[in-house]
């Protein structure tokens, strides 16, 4: 008999869930920045600002306290705002 102890259903459910990052945006299970319910920069902000979230890592601090003011955008390389609320995904979904 083996020794490992097999993974029961809830638990890999569990852990699914905890690597499954809460969208602060919509509050459904997937990346704040692959939102698809909120997928406008401005509506982004304007809930970042309301909840008093972090626009740098969308963690609950101001983004004048935040430890992480270096992170650097990885869609436009500039820093100072996280990718989810990135200028650049706006220009490159043109709305007709
Ligand atoms: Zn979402
Ligand atoms: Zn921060
Ligand atoms: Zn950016």
């Amino acid at each position: 008999m083996s020794s490992v102890p097999a993974m029961r259903k809830e638990q890999q459910l569990a852990e699914f869930l905890l690597n499954m990052p809460l969208c602060i945006f919509c509050n459904s299970f997937h990346k704040s920045e692959n939102c698809d319910k909120v997928v406008d920069t401005v509506k982004r902000i304007e809930i970042l600002f309301k909840k008093e979230l972090c626009l740098v890592c969308i963690s609950h601090h101001r983004s004048f306290v935040c430890p992480r003011t270096s992170t650097i955008c990885s869609m436009c390389n500039k820093m100072n705002h996280h990718v989810a609320i990135c200028y650049l995904k706006d220009s490159k979904v043109e709305k007709k």
